[in-house]
């Protein structure tokens, strides 16, 4: 939906006050999508107003007026819009009985005129003012929306708000089904991806892409809006095989799904179990894998062998291993994962490794992390990583790389 903003009242053009009403629609409508292309200030003055209307016609779906809708002689807005589209006014019942309470209220006198701000375009939807009198209205002629909201800050705001962007969005609903989904990449950084993707992120426009970095993990929103849902789920499909193509290596599921989350479901749909040594880690793996549902089939135990002494009497890794290699080594993460497969009768067996922060460890940098995975009957895998975060950070990145390597 494409919109532009008219902004009525003479006062405007005299530099008198800023039209800062223009600003907040315009921030209102971006928000839920709206492309505003328009600002546009006209005096108090219909013949001016009718031209400018007619140009706003030919080139936006939804035009939003504001100011001139009070009850003095120099408020046209409405008189001149009823004619441009040959509609009458009509009082509105609701919106009168609201003004007459309203002088009530504050104990003044209503004069003739104040009838006139309860008048609306015939068959309009009617935009109650809570903070004032004049009512708001949204009218459609054909595929037109116009929306008419007071000049006021105060009242224009609040009303848009409450129900201006309602009634926008419910006529948007109506022309066109809205279909999104999240894919979520794990071991490239929001950077490098949108490289990889630029020129189909440059070019979008239906569907949208729309990258995010959050907890060291990129998702891609699409979103597609079609008349048709079965046609905007193919235009996201489509979209979604060519940028699998390009990053699928670091793909590894959709919307709110998390790496725990798809390892559980594949371990389970393989009837695999599995077992964990965890050092920097301290049982975050396992504490993780136990908030599934039904991680019980999966997870068959582990330890939390944070000491040398812990590795080689509980986990049995050999004495020599460390001393020759050290606790932070390839050769330590696969001892520690074939043991544990061993230990706790699984088919699998991970281990974490390494060194969390913020001080080096047996000479090796803070954020070296040595992952291994062990699966029964093939040759034991170890992966080395070097992270850059804080400790907190590097101990989580180290238990989603392990999740990666096992769903990989
Ligand atoms: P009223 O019932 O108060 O006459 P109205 O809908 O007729 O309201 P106007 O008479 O055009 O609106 O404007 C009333 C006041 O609202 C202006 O004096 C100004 O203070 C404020 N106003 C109008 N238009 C804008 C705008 N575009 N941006 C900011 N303030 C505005
Ligand atoms: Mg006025």
């Amino acid at each position: 939906m494409n919109a532009e903003i008219i902004a009525v009242g003479s006062e405007l053009l005299l530099g008198q006050i800023n039209n800062t009403n223009a600003r907040f629609l315009s921030a209102q409508l971006a928000s839920v999508g709206v492309n505003v292309y328009f600002h546009t200030v006209v005096g108090d003055n219909p013949s001016r107003l009718e031209k400018v209307l007619e140009v706003a016609g030919e080139r936006s779906d939804l035009i939003i007026l504001t100011g001139g809708l009070g009850p003095t002689k120099d408020d046209l807005t409405k008189e001149t819009i009823a004619k441009h589209i040959g509609v009458d006014l009509a009082l509105d019942e609701v919106a009168m009985a609201s003004i007459e309470g309203y002088f009530k209220r504050t104990n003044r006198v209503m004069t003739e005129n104040n009838r006139k701000q309860a008048l609306v375009l015939k068959g309009s939807e009617v935009l109650p003012n809570d903070h004032g009198m004049a009512p708001g209205m949204m009218f459609t002629s054909g595929k037109r929306h116009y929306m008419l909201l007071p000049g006021p800050p105060s009242e224009m705001e609040p009303m848009f708000t409450k129900y201006g962007i309602p009634a926008i969005t419910t006529k948007m609903g109506e022309q066109a089904k809205i279909v999104s989904r999240v894919l979520r990449f794990f071991g490239i950084g929001e950077a490098a991806l949108e490289t990889k993707l630029e020129d189909l992120i440059e070019k979008q426009s239906n569907p949208t892409i729309a990258p995010l970095a959050s907890e060291s993990e990129v998702t891609v929103r699409l979103t597609a809006r079609d008349q048709s849902e079965e046609h905007a789920i193919k235009l996201i499909d489509e979209l979604e095989a060519k940028i699998l193509e390009r990053v699928g290596a670091y793909f590894y599921g959709y919307n709110e799904t998390s790496l725990i989350n798809e390892l559980a479901m594949r371990l389970k749909g393989r009837g695999l179990t599995i077992a964990a040594a965890e050092s920097l880690t301290g049982g975050m793996f396992q504490e993780q894998l136990t908030s599934v549902p039904g991680a019980s089939a999966i997870l068959k135990g582990g330890v939390v062998c944070y000491s040398n002494e812990a590795k080689i009497n509980i986990v049995n890794v050999r004495k020599e291993t460390i001393e020759e290699n050290g606790s932070v080594s390839a050769a330590c993460a696969q001892e520690l994962a074939e043991n544990a497969a061993k230990l706790f009768g699984a088919d699998l067996g991970i281990s974490f490794t390494g060194v969390a922060g913020p001080e080096e460890l047996e000479g090796h940098p803070a954020g070296t992390v040595f992952i291994g995975i062990h699966q029964k009957g093939k040759p034991t895998i170890t992966e080395k990583l070097q992270l850059a975060g804080t400790r907190e950070i590097n101990r989580i990145r180290a238990v989603k790389h392990g999740c990666r390597l096992l769903i990989n």
